[in-house]
């Protein structure tokens, strides 16, 4: 299988880059297509790289703005896109097969708030849009150690250490290669659990050892290679590094602590495993 990374910015879009978002695809003739994360600003170059009708289920690793803002987006774009809809705001059921959208539970309000706004005095929209997402995606709740078979690929999610209900996601394919993405997460013994063995471990390190000194919300380069090397993972791929930070620094706080090959994520890079 092969991912591709589309948005590797850490906690907001930066100069170069949308929020976190990565798509993980089989090499069949009839590809399973995942997206993991669906951050601000990464509609944009999703859409560069993949049909967005194409896909076989999103998942949102956690509810943080910077992993699923823009599921309001691609909301809009399932609905009202001209050769599903019919026109009328007050019937939106024309619409294709939803999209299957694994998240943490709470997924459908945060996103539904997010999206929907108080007619107010418009004429149009009062009464007319549904003030639901559920006519354009199928939630499905995440859970510590749960499985779930997309297609042809397993995707099990581990609780991990972060401010809010958040999971690393494990992913296996027919012939047992594994792409682990960590999502946002502080050292934990259930982080190395996701990535044991992984043949890709796509792995945060937003913070910087000595400057961002807080615990319990991110990795620093450090932390993600001793993960990496607790782990035993063949590769190790960082991400979701602020642009206020150097990756140079962050990458050598890594390479310290695990001795294989290991790369900083960018827009567009691939990874096959
Ligand atoms: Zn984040
Ligand atoms: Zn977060």
């Amino acid at each position: 299988m092969k991912l591709t990374a589309i948005g590797t910015a850490g906690s907001f879009p930066g100069p170069d880059s949308a929020a976190s978002c990565y798509l993980v695809e089989t090499e069949e003739e009839k590809p399973t297509r995942i997206v993991l994360d669906l951050g601000s600003g990464a509609l944009s170059p999703l859409q560069r790289v993949v049909d967005p009708d194409s896909l076989s289920a999103v998942v949102l690793s956690h509810l943080h703005p910077d992993h699923c803002m823009d599921m309001t987006g691609l909301y809009v774009r399932h609905c009202y896109d001209p050769k599903f809809f019919n026109g009328n705001v007050s019937d939106t059921g024309s619409i294709r097969t939803r999209t299957p959208v694994f998240a943490p539970p709470g997924a459908e309000e945060r996103l539904t708030r997010a999206y929907h706004t108080d007619p107010g005095r418009s004429p149009v929209a009062e009464g007319g849009d549904r003030s639901d997402l559920t006519h354009a995606f199928e939630f499905i709740d995440l859970d510590h150690r749960s499985s779930h078979r997309i297609g042809s690929l397993t995707v099990e999610s581990f609780l991990v250490d972060h401010p809010v209900e958040a999971y690393a996601l494990r992913i296996t394919d027919e012939r047992g290669k594994v792409i682990t993405y960590s999502g946002d997460s502080d050292e934990c013994d259930n982080l190395v659990e996701a990535a044991h063995g992984a043949d890709v471990f796509l792995c945060e390190a937003a913070f910087q050892e000595e400057r961002d000194t807080a615990r319990g919300i991110h990795l620093t380069g450090k932390r993600a290679g001793r993960v990496a090397t607790n782990a035993e993972v063949r590769s190790l791929v960082l991400t979701h590094i602020p642009s206020w930070t150097d990756r140079c620094i962050v990458r050598g706080e890594a390479a310290r602590e695990f001795r294989g090959p290991i790369e900083l994520a960018k827009p567009e890079a691939s990874w096959t495993a």
